[in-house]
C-alpha cells in the first residue's frame, strides 16, 4: 500500500481501483513502443496494467501505479 491516508481529507479508508475504458483496463506503454521504426507489435509486448489508489471517504484519486513496472524495461 502506497497510501495510508488520504492527502486530502486524512482519512484511513484507502482502496486500490483499477480505471477501466469501456471494457479495457488503461495501460501503460512505453513511448518508444510507438516511434516510426518501431516493430508493429512493440507496443503489444511492453505494457502494465494501470492501478490506482482512491480515498473511500472524499473521493480523491491519490496516485497512479505500475501493477508490473519491469515489463516496460
Ligand atoms: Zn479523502
Amino acid at each position: 500500500m502506497l497510501y495510508s491516508n488520504c492527502t486530502h481529507c486524512n482519512s484511513t479508508k484507502i482502496q486500490e481501483g483499477v480505471i477501466r475504458a469501456a471494457n479495457a483496463p488503461l495501460r501503460m506503454y512505453p513511448e518508444e513502443s510507438f516511434t516510426r521504426n518501431a516493430p508493429l507489435n512493440a507496443h503489444l509486448r511492453k505494457s502494465s496494467a494501470i492501478s490506482s489508489y482512491y480515498c473511500q471517504e472524499c473521493g480523491c484519486i491519490l496516485g497512479l501505479f505500475l501493477t508490473e513496472p519491469k515489463n516496460l524495461d
